[in-house]
This record gives structure tokens, C-alpha cells and sequence, in this order.
């Protein structure tokens, strides 16, 4: 499965399936320092002690960790999952709720937190869901934004890193469930064929 790749050029990874090209965008350091501001920027705001963190399964994995491990520790997490890429590169345009929280949300301050705001159709699904239960506030936290691929306006309050129309992996983001434990951002060239 793994082959070697690109050895000897520093802008690929030597780890890939085969066909594949990673080119790194963000290093861990980056990424570390992107969690710091959004998690400096989420503390000034006035938001209670009791802030419901929900990260979005599975692509906001490690972000959300890591930013719960800077947030105050009386944060509070529960999991939504959804699938609208079922597996490819590309949307299927339809969001499917896998899993919902099991936490009542009704007059609490609520921050939902994305790997990736792309057309933005899944986060204005989960934002109309989400607002039915009737949260104090409801905000929204993306590690990464595509702001070229909009399709929905969607209010991102929190974000890292914007990004031009790429296909990224690394750090939770995944291409049929490949890559998601790279410690870095990269951008995946598939195959002509794919
Ligand atoms: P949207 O509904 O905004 O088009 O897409 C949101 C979801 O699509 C993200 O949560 C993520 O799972 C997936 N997605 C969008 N762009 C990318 C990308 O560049 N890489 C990966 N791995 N997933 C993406």
C-alpha cells in the first residue's frame, strides 16, 4: 500500500497510495499557532464558562483536541457526525446526520467546530438543525476555509486558515479514510485515471 515517493524533493511526502501526491501546506507548528489564535479569539469573546463544544466527526478530530486542550476546562464537548463526501474528493451535495449530540442545547452557548468550510452546505444544515433546538448562541469554528467554493452563506466566526481550491488532507481530514493521522496539512493530487 505504501510507496516511495518524491524522495529527495522536499515539497513531497515520501508516504502516499499509490499515485498520490502530498504537498505539505501547513507544519505542525503552523497548524499549532493557527489553534492558538482561534482559541485566544473564541476566549475574548463573552461566551460563558459553560461553552458546549461540538466537533464535527470525523474530520475535526484533532483540531478540536487540540483546542480544547487551550480553551477553559470547564468547556463542555459532545459529537455531531455527518457524511456528505462519502469517501471521494468531492461533495455529494446531500448531508446526512450520522450521529447527534446527546446534550439539550436549548439556552446554552454553543460553538461548533469543522475541519473544513468548503460549498458550506453541511454547516448550514447543521446550523438550521441545530438553531430548531433554540441554543443561547450558536457559532461556528472552521480549522480551514475554501471561500472560493461557497454555493450557501454561511457565518464562519472562528477560522485559521484560508484557503484557495484545494484538496487537503492531514490533521483529521482524510481521502477515504487515508491520511487523517498526518501530523501536517497537505494538499492530495490524485491520479489522472481517479
Ligand atoms: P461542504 O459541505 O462545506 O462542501 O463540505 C464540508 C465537508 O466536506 C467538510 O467537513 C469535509 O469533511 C469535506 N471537505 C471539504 N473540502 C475538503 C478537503 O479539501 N479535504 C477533505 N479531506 N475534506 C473536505
Amino acid at each position: 500500500m505504501v510507496v516511495n515517493q518524491g524522495i529527495g524533493d522536499p515539497g513531497l511526502c515520501e508516504c502516499v497510495l499509490p499515485g498520490h501526491q502530498l504537498k505539505r501546506l501547513y507544519e505542525a507548528e503552523d497548524i499549532a499557532a493557527g489553534v492558538r489564535r482561534v482559541a485566544t479569539a473564541i476566549a475574548d469573546q463573552t461566551m460563558s464558562a459553560q461553552l458546549l463544544c461540538v466537533p464535527v466527526l470525523k474530520g475535526s478530530l484533532m483540531f478540536a483536541a487540540d483546542l480544547l486542550r487551550v480553551l477553559p476546562p470547564t468547556v463542555e464537548v459532545d459529537f455531531l457526525g455527518v457524511s456528505s463526501y462519502q469517501g471521494g474528493a468531492s461533495s455529494s451535495g446531500i448531508v446526512k446526520l450520522t450521529r447527534d449530540i446527546s446534550t439539550s442545547i436549548e439556552d446554552r452557548d454553543v460553538l461548533v467546530i469543522e475541519d473544513i468550510v468548503d460549498t458550506g452546505l453541511t454547516i448550514r444544515y447543521l446550523l438550521d438543525t441545530l438553531a430548531l433546538r433554540k441554543p443561547r448562541s450558536l457559532r461556528v469554528a472552521s480549522l480551514l476555509d475554501k471561500p472560493s467554493r461557497r454555493v450557501v452563506e454561511v457565518p464562519i466566526d472562528f477560522c485559521a486558515f484560508k484557503i484557495p481550491d484545494l484538496f487537503v488532507v492531514g490533521y483529521g481530514l482524510d481521502y477515504a479514510e487515508a491520511y487523517r493521522g498526518l501530523p501536517y496539512l497537505a494538499e492530495l493530487t490524485l491520479p489522472e485515471h481517479s
